[in-house]
C-alpha cells in the first residue's frame, strides 16, 4: 500500500472517530440535563421549552451521524474504490479537449454526490424541522430553491472551474498564484453581488416599513457611523420559523437583514439591541479580518494543490490512474475536508472571540438587558439547546453557549470588565 494511502485512511479514520465521540458527548449531556431548565434561564424559559430544544438538537446530532457514516463511505468509494478513475475514463473517451473533459468529469462527479446528499435534505427539512414545527416550506418551494441553486452553480461554477483549470494547464508553476487571485476576485464580487442579485431570486426583501423602529434605528446608524442601503426584512418565515439577522455586502451594497420572524418575536429595544451586536461586527472590522483570514487560507490550499498535483503518488495513492489538473482538483477538494477538520477549532474559537467583541459593542451603544432578553428569545424559539457539551461546543460553536454569553454580557453590563 502506498503511504499517502495509509496516511490518508489514518487521518479520516481519526476524523471519523472525533466527530462521533463529540456527538456521543454532546447528546449525553444534553440528556443529562433535561429533566430541568439551567437556573439562569429558570423564569425565562419553560421547562417543555427546554425539553423541546433537546430533543430537536438529539434528532439532528443523529441523523448527522448517519450522514457520517453514508458521506465517509462514498469518501472512500470515490477515491481508492475508483469513481473518480472510473467517471474520468468514460469521459476520456467522450471527448479530446482536456478542458472539456476536466470540466465534465468535475461536474458528473459533483452531479452525482449532490444527488446522493438530497435524501438528507429531504429528511432534514420534511421530517426534523416539521416534527419540531419549524418547517414552513412546500415540496415544490424546496424542489424550485434546488434548481434554482443548480443554476446557480452551473453559471457561475462553470466559467470560474474552466478558468482555474485552464491556468493549471497552462500558466506554468507559478499558476497557483494567478489561481488564487482569480478566486479572491470571485469571492469579493460574489459577497457584492449576493444581497442585491442574488438573495432576492430565493426571498422577497423590504425596506422596514415601521416606522418608530426605523427611526430608532436610524438615530443608532447615525450614532455609529454606518453608513449603509439601510435595513431590510426578508421573508424567512415562507420557509422557516427559525429567526435570524445579519449583516452582508460591503461598500455601498452593505445592508442589515432581519427575519421577518425574528422581528414578530423581539421587542423594539431589543431589535435595537440585536442591531447594534450586527454593526458591531462591522465596526470592529471582523468582515475584513474574516477575508484577510479565508485569503490566507486559501492561498496555502492553492501552493498544496500544486505542489499534490505535481506527485505521481498522490493521484496513484488515491485510485486514480491517470495523472490529470482535474483529477488533482477533485481529489483535493474531496479530500481536504477530513484533514482541515483538525484545525477548526481555531476558527470556531476566533468567530466566538468576535462575539464577544460584538456583544461588548452593542453594550456601549444599546441597552444590554435587552440583548439579553433577545438572546433568550432566540434561544428558545429556534430550540437552540441551553446545555452544551463544552468540549463539543468549543469544537464546533460559532456563537459562544447562551451562558457563558449572557455572563459576559451580565459582567461588562455591571462594569466587571474593562474590555
Ligand atoms: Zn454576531
Amino acid at each position: 500500500m502506498q503511504t499517502f494511502t495509509s496516511i490518508f485512511l489514518s487521518v479520516l479514520a481519526a476524523s471519523v472517530l472525533v466527530r462521533l465521540w463529540l456527538t456521543h458527548r454532546q447528546i449525553r449531556h444534553i440528556r443529562a440535563h433535561h429533566a430541568r431548565v439551567p437556573d439562569a434561564f429558570a423564569d425565562r424559559v419553560p421547562l417543555e421549552d427546554h425539553q423541546r430544544a433537546a430533543d430537536y438538537s438529539c434528532s439532528k446530532l443523529r441523523v448527522g451521524r448517519v450522514m457520517l457514516a453514508w458521506e465517509t463511505l462514498w469518501l472512500l468509494l470515490w477515491t481508492l474504490g475508483g469513481g473518480i478513475d472510473m467517471v474520468d475514463h468514460w469521459w476520456r473517451g467522450a471527448s479530446d479537449s482536456p478542458l472539456l473533459t476536466g470540466i465534465a468529469v468535475i461536474f458528473s462527479v459533483t452531479l452525482i454526490a449532490s444527488l446522493l446528499d438530497l435524501p438528507f435534505s429531504l429528511y432534514h427539512t420534511f421530517v426534523i424541522e416539521e416534527r419540531f414545527g419549524f418547517n414552513k416550506t412546500t415540496f415544490g418551494t424546496w424542489l424550485s430553491d434546488l434548481l434554482k441553486t443548480a443554476v446557480l452553480v452551473v453559471l457561475l461554477g462553470a466559467p470560474l472551474l474552466a478558468a482555474i483549470l485552464w491556468l493549471m494547464n497552462q500558466a506554468g508553476a507559478n499558476w497557483w498564484i494567478y489561481a488564487w487571485l482569480l478566486w479572491m476576485g470571485f469571492s469579493l464580487v460574489m459577497i457584492w453581488a449576493y444581497p442585491a442579485f442574488i438573495a432576492p431570486l430565493f426571498n422577497k426583501f423590504t425596506r422596514l416599513q415601521d416606522e418608530t423602529l426605523r427611526e430608532r434605528i436610524e438615530k443608532l446608524l447615525t450614532r455609529c457611523g454606518f453608513q449603509s442601503q439601510g435595513v431590510f426584512v426578508v421573508d424567512g418565515s415562507r420557509r422557516s420559523s427559525h429567526g435570524n439577522a445579519y449583516f452582508t455586502g460591503f461598500g455601498k451594497n452593505k445592508r442589515i437583514v432581519f427575519y421577518d420572524t425574528l422581528l414578530e418575536s423581539l421587542s423594539e429595544d431589543e431589535v435595537e439591541a440585536v442591531l447594534a451586536h450586527e454593526l458591531g461586527h462591522y465596526k470592529r472590522k471582523h468582515i475584513r479580518k474574516s477575508l484577510l483570514l479565508s485569503a490566507v487560507v486559501s492561498a496555502i490550499g492553492f501552493a498544496t494543490l500544486a505542489w499534490l498535483m505535481r506527485s505521481d503518488w498522490f493521484y496513484a495513492s488515491l485510485g486514480v490512474q491517470t495523472a490529470s489538473t482535474h483529477a488533482a482538483l477533485i481529489l483535493f477538494m474531496m479530500i481536504m475536508p477530513a484533514f482541515t477538520y483538525f484545525i477548526s477549532p481555531v476558527f470556531s474559537a476566533l468567530s466566538r472571540k468576535h462575539e464577544f467583541e460584538a456583544d461588548e459593542f452593542a453594550h456601549s451603544n444599546s441597552d444590554y438587558r435587552a440583548l439579553i432578553s433577545a438572546l433568550v428569545n432566540l434561544y428558545r424559539d429556534n430550540a437552540s439547546t441551553l446545555t452544551p457539551d463544552p468540549l463539543h461546543s468549543m469544537f464546533y460553536d460559532s456563537h459562544p453557549p447562551a451562558s457563558i454569553r449572557i455572563d459576559h454580557l451580565q459582567q461588562i453590563g455591571s462594569g466587571g470588565s474593562s474590555a
